[in-house]
C-alpha cells in the first residue's frame, strides 16, 4: 500500500489548499483496509476521496488520512439489476460506465469531479438527482471497523447530507438499475454542455462553496443579487461564470477561503436574514 508522509496537501485536494499532511495511507482492497484498522479506528482519522469538496487548514492535518482514491478494483454489472461500484471509481467513469450499457439515471454524475464514496458521503447531485436515489445497499465500516453490507433504508438521507448512523466509511456500493426509466443518450452530454456553459469547470475551485438556502432560492443567485459577484479576499475570488464557485488565482490560502466565507455569510444575513450553510468541509 502506497504511504505517504510530509506531503503537501494542495496536491490532494481541487481548490489546491493546505498545509502538510502528518501521513496519507492509500488502501487498494479490502484486506489493505482492514490492516490499517487501528489506523482508521483513531477518531481523527479523515477519509479523504478525490477532494472535490475539502479544503485544508494552512497548518495541514495533523492526524491520520486515509485516501479512497486508490480503491478502484471494481466497477461491473450484477446480472442486470446492478452495478456494483468500489469507493474510489470516480463519479465520471461510472457515468459513462452506465452511458455504455444503456443504463439511465446515472448521467448527473459525470461532471462531479469526486469518487463515488465522496458522493455517497455528500450525496453528490445535479440536474434534479442525487447519488442515493440510486442506492439499494453499501458496504461500510461500521462502529467496530469491520465491514457490514446494509440496506439503503437504514440511512437518512436529504440534500446534500447523510445521516452516517455509525458508519465511518463507505466502501462500495450496489447500485440498482431502474427499469421503468428510459434511456437517453443525449442526456450525458447534455449535461456536460451545460456544466462547460455555466460553471468555471477547469478552474481550481470545491464546486459550490455554500447549500442552496431553500430548495426555489439558489445560494448563487442569493450572492449576485445581492452585488457581492465582484468579492475577493487575498487570492480566493468569486467566479465571474458562477458566484456559488471560489477560484484560486494560485496565492489563496485557507485563510483567505474562510475569510471570503465568511464575509459573504455575514453581509447575506444582514441583508436576507439567510443564513448560508457551508457545503465544503474545512479540516
Ligand atoms: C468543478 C466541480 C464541480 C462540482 N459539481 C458538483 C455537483 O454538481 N454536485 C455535487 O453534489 N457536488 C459537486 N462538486 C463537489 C464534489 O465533487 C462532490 O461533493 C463529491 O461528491 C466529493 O467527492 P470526493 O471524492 O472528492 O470527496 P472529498 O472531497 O475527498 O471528501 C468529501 C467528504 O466526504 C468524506 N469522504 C470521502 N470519501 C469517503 C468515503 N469513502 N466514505 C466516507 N466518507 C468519505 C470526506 O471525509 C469529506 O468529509 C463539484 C466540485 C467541483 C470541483
Amino acid at each position: 500500500m502506497k504511504i505517504l508522509q510530509n506531503v503537501s496537501l494542495k496536491k490532494y485536494n481541487t481548490i489546491k489548499i493546505g498545509g502538510p499532511a502528518k501521513v496519507i495511507y492509500f488502501p487498494e482492497n479490502h484486506s489493505e483496509i482492514k490492516a490499517i484498522k487501528n489506523i482508521l479506528k483513531k477518531k481523527k482519522t479523515l477519509i479523504l476521496g478525490n477532494g472535490s469538496n475539502i479544503a485544508f487548514k494552512d497548518i495541514g492535518y495533523k492526524n491520520d488520512l486515509v485516501c479512497f482514491k486508490k480503491l478502484k478494483n471494481s466497477l461491473s454489472l450484477i446480472g442486470s439489476n446492478n452495478i456494483y461500484a468500489s469507493a474510489g471509481i470516480s463519479c465520471a467513469k461510472l457515468a459513462k460506465f452506465a452511458h455504455r450499457n444503456d443504463i439511465p439515471g446515472f448521467e448527473f454524475l459525470y461532471g462531479i469531479p469526486g469518487t463515488v464514496g465522496g458522493a455517497l458521503r455528500m450525496n453528490a447531485g445535479a440536474f434534479g438527482a442525487e447519488i442515493w436515489d440510486n442506492v439499494q445497499y453499501v458496504t461500510i465500516l461500521d462502529k467496530k471497523f469491520d465491514l457490514v453490507k446494509l440496506d439503503k433504508s437504514k440511512f437518512d438521507y436529504s440534500y446534500r447530507k447523510v445521516c452516517m448512523q455509525g458508519t465511518s466509511a463507505f466502501i462500495d456500493v450496489f447500485f440498482k438499475i431502474n427499469k421503468k426509466r428510459k434511456f437517453q443518450k443525449h442526456l450525458l452530454n447534455e449535461f456536460s454542455d451545460k456544466r462547460k456553459k455555466t460553471q468555471p469547470i477547469n478552474q481550481w475551485s470545491s464546486g459550490c462553496i455554500f447549500k442552496n438556502p431553500k430548495k426555489n432560492i439558489s445560494a448563487s443567485a442569493l450572492i449576485d443579487k445581492s452585488q457581492l459577484s465582484k468579492k475577493r479576499y487575498g487570492g480566493i475570488y468569486i467566479s465571474n461564470k458562477h458566484c456559488n464557485y471560489f477560484i484560486n488565482d494560485g496565492s489563496g490560502s485557507c485563510n483567505d477561503l474562510e475569510k471570503l466565507i465568511k464575509i459573504i455569510q455575514t453581509d447575506i444575513y444582514q441583508q436576507h436574514k439567510i443564513r448560508l450553510e457551508k457545503e465544503i468541509c474545512i479540516y
